[in-house]
């Protein structure tokens, strides 16, 4: 066997030379989501209300028939497979379809049923005889913004003269066009540039205005202020609405600069834990040699679906083509793939078409793949300061307590990276086992 340093590609073993990938960008991550997204998110902390009066009644609705919705959507709910309210849209459905119009900040985690709801709303205001601009939507992205439009045409199918424009760049409308349908949905930018240089959309009859995903929203140069200028412009009785995934500091300044009199709906995040994960390491020389001890782990225990995290992209491409010459269905989940590539990646692991997914960070924070139990941390998730990442072995190997499955995770370590994996087993107060990997009857 070679005992060179060098590998094929020409990188050198075992090297974090180009370091962890940049984080995907936010709304790349967010579109990610909503592609593969087929589900519902579950949550057990309970959504917590702030009204902006608290001595009017605090309505829910456990069925959107008490909604007392247009026919035609609540047709469109049924046909879309809902049965029933999310748990945030118990509360944000009535607080959105009161009489008069009440404004709403909401925060919760991605695939709660957020755009879902405000769609409904939009359709439910909507009058399909008047042809104007009633509903204006803005999104972070071109992509983010069609995503949303297609929700609108589902859950409005049977909603038949209403109508959805796309604010868009590449979306070029005659001058001296006067838009008639009833539903905007745009970037920032192209809705400002319609609405006051190009003069297409009249804002003066816009009933319900929603800002999606605020938090990507603000991380764009010039969003905020595009936004709130084209709010100001709104009449005063228009609904305003604001969605976002997560709240720091400076989306809430942004809501309430955006959004008069809110009432506010949060839904905490599920808190991830290592409770149900049993977690071993391996001790390896080389990267070589951590791959033998992947291979012996493979042959040792029945393996369902696993992912397997490298922490340079050189790396996870050496190890999918090591694996794919042993034999092994692999893909490889990388940055340099576009959103759609990635999600077709995804979405051909879940639906089990290959067993093993080799990825770095990116595209793996956030994107829950159910049937996974076995998680191996082929690199160990460090900083550039060399310490550990434990935010990133946090979101690799945990689950959320009450819906998470039992799970397995393998790290293979150096032997002068094991002072790291200590600290990692400090930090999160929970036991990680040596492992033999010649000896695997200590897993099953
Ligand atoms: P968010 O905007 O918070 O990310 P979505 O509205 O996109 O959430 O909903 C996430 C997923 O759940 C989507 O696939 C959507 O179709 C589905 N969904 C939304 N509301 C319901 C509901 N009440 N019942 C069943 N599925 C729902």
């Amino acid at each position: 066997k070679s005992t060179t340093v060098t590998n094929v590609d020409g990188s050198v073993n075992n090297t974090e030379e180009d370091g962890e990938e940049d984080g995907v960008e936010l709304a790349a991550n967010s579109l990610l989501n909503k592609l593969i997204r087929q589900s519902l998110v579950e949550s057990s902390h309970r959504v917590e209300v702030l009204q902006k009066d608290p001595s009017s009644p605090l309505y829910s609705v456990k069925t959107f028939e008490e909604l007392r919705l247009k026919e035609e959507l609540l047709k469109g709910i049924y046909a879309m497979g809902f049965n029933r309210p999310s748990k945030i849209q118990e509360m944000a459905l009535p607080m959105m379809l009161a009489h008069p119009p009440q404004n709403l900040i909401a925060q919760s985690q991605s695939g709660t049923g957020k755009t879902a709801a405000f769609v409904l709303a939009m359709l439910s205001r909507v009058n399909a005889l008047e042809l104007f601009p009633q509903c204006l939507c803005l999104a972070p992205t071109y992509e983010l913004a069609l995503q949303t439009g297609r929700v609108v045409e589902r859950m409005g199918k049977f909603c038949v003269d209403v109508q959805v424009m796309y604010a868009i760049r590449g979306n070029r409308i005659p001058r001296g066009t006067h838009v008639t349908k009833q539903i905007i949905i745009g970037t920032p930018g192209t809705v400002l540039d319609w609405c006051f240089k190009q003069k297409l959309i009249d804002l003066t009859k816009i009933r319900v205005f929603v800002l999606d995903e605020a938090d990507v929203m603000i991380d764009t140069q010039g969003f905020s202020d595009q936004s709130i200028r084209i709010q100001r412009a709104l009449p005063s009785e228009c609904q305003m609405l604001l969605f976002s995934a997560t709240f720091e500091d400076s989306v809430w300044q942004f809501a309430e600069r955006i959004i008069p009199d809110p009432n506010i709906i949060k839904l905490r995040k599920e808190e991830l834990t290592l409770n149900n994960i049993r977690q071993y390491y391996v001790l390896c020389r080389n990267r070589r040699d951590k791959y033998q001890a992947l291979c012996n782990i493979y042959g040792g225990i029945t393996i369902g679906q696993a992912i397997i995290f490298c922490q340079t992209r050189q790396n996870a491409k050496w190890l999918t083509v090591e694996m794919m010459q042993d034999g092994h269905q692999v893909s490889l989940l990388s940055g340099e793939l576009t959103v759609d590539q990635r999600a077709s990646v995804i979405q051909r692991f879940r639906d089990g078409k290959e067993k093993v997914l080799v990825t770095t960070n990116v595209c793996a924070r956030g994107i829950d793949v159910k049937q996974v139990t076995i998680v191996v941390n082929f690199d160990l998730p460090v900083n550039p300061a060399e310490e550990p990442d434990y935010e990133t072995y946090l979101h690799r190997i945990g689950r959320t307590g009450r819906f998470g499955r039992k799970g397995l995770a393998f790290n293979m370590i150096e032997v002068d990276k094991l002072p790291l994996l200590m600290k990692i087993q400090d930090h999160f107060n929970s036991s990680i086992k040596q492992l033999n990997p010649e000896d695997m009857d200590e897993i099953e």
